[in-house]
């Protein structure tokens, strides 16, 4: 069983920076996420897009916003589950909180901040018929371990970016890489395009195009695939089938929790500190709806800040807290527990 004192459900920008505010209360923070790595939407969606309505940074790339959010929070030793969906929250008659996750992993907390953004995101997956059957058993939809794939046969599908970048990357570790596309245009950016192209040229990665992935077989688990190219069908021996068709959201377990929902948003109490039908369950950021809400990611590091504030008055209820600013005897001597 994880302890701790705030249990954050979704590793985005307000969840990360929620572990900065609660810090400066001395609050220990553990956040679970279902991705294998931190950054919600600004990594899985658009990690290369600028940003330009962060106060202080006239321009941002996502990504970088990501791992500056991540080198400020370092210093207050966040607790992290990735690759793990929260799935149930049970209330206990002390005030606190279980919150177990699809791999069974536990976590007790005194409050929860619910940042789950747009939900958990969940693989877009190919149309084929039994595909279901070899999930886990050669057909992936994350890569969470090149090594892996090394000196395996792989068969990656897709036109964007991450289809590529992992194109690229495993043809150094896979004894042979094919990528497959519908399409002859790709959608990535135009230096991992030519990349690809180069690496086609050095015999080091085979690209199908325009072709699709359309039948798997295997006994147990997958042994080839049958790849339709212009009319013809093909089939290609391979270990790993790994479909890279990107990510949609899906509100998922959120919505057995007992909140209260409206239009895929969980409701909370903006006039006060973000708090949910459910007292101790907080819910900020993008996952939340309130009369003139904005999913902006500033709007989620508003919200973080005041509902920390209201945390620390729950598990505090006889200490008066009285805000500093961060600068007064720098961070490391900031202390929000004053009488
Ligand atoms: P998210 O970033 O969505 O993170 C939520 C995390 O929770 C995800 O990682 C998800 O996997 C996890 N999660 C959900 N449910 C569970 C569960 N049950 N268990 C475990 N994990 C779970 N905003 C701006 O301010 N400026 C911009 O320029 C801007 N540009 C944008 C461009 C695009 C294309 C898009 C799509 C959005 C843009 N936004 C922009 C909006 C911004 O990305 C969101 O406001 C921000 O990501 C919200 O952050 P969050 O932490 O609340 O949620």
């Amino acid at each position: 069983m994880i302890e701790t004192d705030i249990l954050i459900i979704g590793a985005g920008p307000t969840g990360l920076f929620t572990v900065f505010e609660a810090g400066l209360l001395k609050l220990r923070c553990h956040i679970i996420d279902s991705l294998p790595n931190p950054g919600g939407q600004l990594v899985e969606l658009y990690p290369k897009k600028p940003i330009f309505d962060i106060p202080g940074f006239p321009t941002i790339q996502a990504a970088e916003l990501i791992q500056n959010l991540q080198e400020q929070i370092k210093q207050f030793e966040p607790g992290f589950t990735l690759n793990e969906v929260a799935q149930t929250i049970d209330k206990q008659e002390d005030g606190t909180f279980i919150v177990t996750t699809d791999k069974g992993t536990q976590h007790k907390a005194k409050a929860i901040a619910i940042a789950a953004g747009l939900g958990s995101f969940e693989p877009r997956k190919p149309l084929i018929e039994n595909i279901e059957k070899y999930e886990g058993k050669g057909v992936e939809y994350f890569i969470k371990n090149p090594e892996l794939y090394r000196n395996k046969k792989l068969v990656i599908a897709g036109g964007g970016d991450s289809a590529l970048d992992w194109s690229i990357f495993l043809s150094d570790i896979a004894e042979e890489v094919t990528l497959v596309h519908r399409r002859n245009e790709f959608r990535g950016a135009l230096d991992s395009v030519e990349k690809v192209q180069d690496l086609k040229n050095k015999g080091k990665i085979k690209l199908i195009t325009p072709a699709e992935v359309i039948g798997i077989h295997g006994d147990g688990k997958l042994e080839s695939l049958i790849i339709e190219k212009e009319n013809k069908k093909i089939e290609i021996f391979t270990d790993y089938f790994i479909p890279l068709f990107g990510l949609t959201p899906k509100l998922g377990p959120i919505a057995e929790w007992g909140l209260e929902i409206e239009k895929n948003a969980i409701k909370v109490n903006n006039a006060l500190d973000y708090q949910t039908n459910i007292e101790g369950i907080y819910a900020i950021g993008d996952i939340n709806i309130y009369p003139g809400k904005l999913k902006l990611i500033l709007c989620g590091f508003h919200e973080a800040t005041l509902m920390c504030q209201s945390i620390y008055n729950r598990i505090n209820p006889n200490k008066k807290y009285v805000l500093k600013y961060t600068t007064v005897g720098g961070i490391q001597g900031f202390d929000g527990t004053v009488k």
